[in-house]
């Protein structure tokens, strides 16, 4: 799962079984897949997945069935590097019930403006579309996963 790609028309997954990539629709991140070539059933995302370019952040956070988690971090930000591996807990956990995306403030600083990130490690969990919870600072995957389900309970 770690080659998870995004772009602003889906999630792109290679198949376990042949290799073939595969884009899911953000607006099926819910459902069952299979494999366009080999029909092998397709795991949902359980990784965190970078996200490249504001065009494909706005895609995922207007389109996802799924919650989208977001994790604004940098790459000379130490606590976001403690955090990674929790995120990738959560992330794994999480498969099917929550997208999580990284969005790496230095390759995408529209993003970090445009949402007033001041401090990172920054995680937002955004539900159709609206930012329904934020919190700063690394935490442990627990934390984490307590704070999403308040941010979606709380809608
Ligand atoms: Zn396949």
């Amino acid at each position: 799962m770690a080659d998870l790609q995004l772009d602003s028309r889906g999630v792109i997954v290679s198949c376990p079984a042949c290799g073939q990539r595969n884009r899911l629709a953000f607006g099926k991140l819910d459902a069952e897949t299979r494999c366009g070539k080999c029909q092998g059933a397709l795991a949902p995302a359980g990784a965190p997945i970078e996200v490249p370019d504001a065009a494909a952040f706005d895609a995922v956070i207007a389109a996802s069935t799924l919650p989208v988690v977001v994790d604004f971090w940098a790459p000379w930000c130490g606590p976001c590097h403690m955090v990674a591996p929790e995120l990738e807990k959560v992330a794994r956990n999480a498969a099917g019930r929550y997208l999580v995306v990284k969005v790496n403030t230095d390759a995408v600083p529209e993003l970090g403006d445009r949402f007033g990130i001041r401090s990172i490690p920054t995680m937002a969990v955004f539900v159709s579309g609206r930012e329904a919870g934020r919190t700063s600072g690394a935490r442990p995957a627990a934390d984490i996963e307590a704070f999403i389900q308040s941010s979606v309970g709380q809608r």
